[in-house]
């Protein structure tokens, strides 16, 4: 580590709390299913070209945002972080903490792909003040991983896991994918229990989602393979759902669960419409009320001069898209929104705007409401989308 966590500190005046996000797209290769803002590409000279123009970012926004906030979060996301060399994710860290207020006991976490980490880098990335890893296993199915298009093994993602742990790291999330045209409940009990018998600190599990323009969509339209039923998708969450609690994990958010205290402390954040500045390529930003998002096109990130440039559109949210904003986000998380909370947030009641549909969704079973505090019920999990439909 160049500087340990309270020597990056200097002293800055205190306000709210602020989450970055720090985008990195580049891959080994790009996967079957994919179409976030990534691309192949291991050329270091290249990731240490776009690593200067996002520091350039950061420090743009140091300006605006620096004495006003202190960061409780850093997520390195992508794309693939840990395809980049550790001395990078060091600078960049070295720059956020040189330019930003950082809390000491911040959350800094990496994604990592199986196929890309070996110790040194593990052990780097802590010393660059890394505190958590979230591993991309996705599948402990050698076909489904073939399917997908993931360049790791099954073997790669347990050596990585406990790489982690020798190098020290305590707070370790594994993403999973179900729902794959051939699973089979087995296949995925299997899946969610190899995870669950690792004992990583958060499990991530989500539905695929064949996306148009990707070469799943692509197989999908010439009907080299069905789609799983949604009945037999629904029943592979709720055994996630079932499998998870039972080993102590708390099921705080649709598609994620954590043992008590390790939920991800910058998710939340999305979910609670807390702020975040979001750096890199097509990185968005909710800071101040508004909303933001940089150019997802290469040539006009790096050819920005400064940060104002960089961004493509910004919007500042009327109170009417707060409060739906926080409400449809709020209801993401299982326990729910407190309407004590939302009245003193935005000084109106809830029934008063919200009374119809809410009472329509209550009726028929999606949402549940108990002690002032609203929530999907099991039902309403499944059919989440349809429930955020009435609240946009
Ligand atoms: S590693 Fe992640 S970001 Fe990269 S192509 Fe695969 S799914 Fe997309």
């Amino acid at each position: 580590m160049t500087t340990i966590n309270n020597e990056r500190n200097s002293k800055r005046r205190e306000k709210g709390s602020l989450g970055i996000y720090v985008h990195l797209p580049f891959c080994a290769k790009k996967c079957r299913y994919c179409d976030f803002l990534s691309f192949p590409n291991d050329d270091h000279e290249a990731h240490a070209y776009y690593a200067n123009q996002l520091i350039m970012e950061l420090v743009g926004k140091s300006v605006v945002y620096g004495n006003d906030f202190t960061v409780n979060t850093i997520f390195f996301g992508g794309g693939t972080p840990s395809l980049v060399d550790p001395s990078i994710i060091d600078e960049i860290a070295d720059a956020v903490y040189s330019r930003f207020r950082v809390a000491d006991d911040a959350e800094v976490s990496l994604e990592v792909n199986p196929g890309t980490a070996d110790e040194n880098k593990l052990a780097a990335y802590r010393n660059a003040g890394v505190t958590r890893l979230s591993i991309g296993a996705q599948s402990f199915d050698s076909d489904t991983l073939k399917f997908l298009g993931r360049i790791h093994t099954e073997r790669d993602t347990l050596r990585t896991f406990a790489l982690a742990r020798d190098v020290g790291f305590e707070n370790v999330n594994i993403d999973l994918i179900f729902g794959m045209p051939d699973e089979t409940p087995e296949t995925w009990k299997r899946d969610i229990e190899t995870a669950v018998a690792m004992e990583p600190e958060h499990i991530s599990f989500y539905s695929l989602q064949i996306e148009e323009g990707t070469p799943l969509f692509g197989d999908m339209e010439r009907g080299r393979f069905e789609t799983l039923s949604d009945i037999d998708d629904r029943r592979m969450y709720h055994a996630a759902i079932e499998t998870l609690e039972g080993a102590g994990y708390v099921h705080y958010e649709i598609s994620n669960a954590a043992k008590p205290g390790f939920a991800s402390r910058h998710n939340l954040k999305y979910w609670s419409m807390e702020d975040y500045l979001g750096v890199g390529l097509g990185a968005h930003s909710y800071a101040g009320g508004r909303r933001f998002a940089n150019t997802d096109v290469w040539n006009d990130y790096m050819g920005a001069c400064d940060h104002d440039m960089m961004t493509t559109w910004s919007h500042k949210n009327s109170r009417g898209e707060d409060i739906s904003e926080y409400v449809f986000l709020g209801l993401r998380k299982t326990e729910g929104i407190d309407l004590e909370q939302f009245r003193r947030h935005f000084g109106k009641d809830f029934w008063e705007i919200y009374n119809e549909e809410t009472r329509m969704l209550m009726e028929r079973g999606l949402l549940e409401h108990s002690d002032g505090i609203l929530r999907l019920t099991r039902l309403g999990l499944d059919l989440s989308n349809r429930v955020f439909s009435e609240y946009v």
